[in-house]
């Protein structure tokens, strides 16, 4: 399977088992966790506590490594706005 498809169907199949479908991004700069539902916009899209770029690069890193999330705090509706 292609790279960029595959990094795709990864982030939609994490989604989907969240509640909203909704991955749930950590910040690597601050640690917070927010909900987002694309994985690529045309919008630049910020960390809301420390406004870290959020990048597809650290998305991919994210849905690769599934990684144990020590989320500060949860900003679930945020990015309603991109969706
Ligand atoms: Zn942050």
């Amino acid at each position: 399977m292609h790279e960029k498809d595959d990094a795709e169907s990864r982030f939609l199949y994490l989604a989907q088992r969240n509640k909203g479908n909704k991955f749930q991004y950590e910040c690597p700069n601050c640690l917070c966790c927010f909900g987002i539902r694309q994985r690529v916009t045309l919008n630049k899209r910020h960390c809301p506590a420390c406004g870290l770029e959020i990048s597809v690069k650290e998305i991919d890193r994210q849905t690769k490594a599934e990684m144990p999330r020590g989320c500060l705090a949860i900003f679930d509706q945020l990015f309603e706005i991109f969706f």
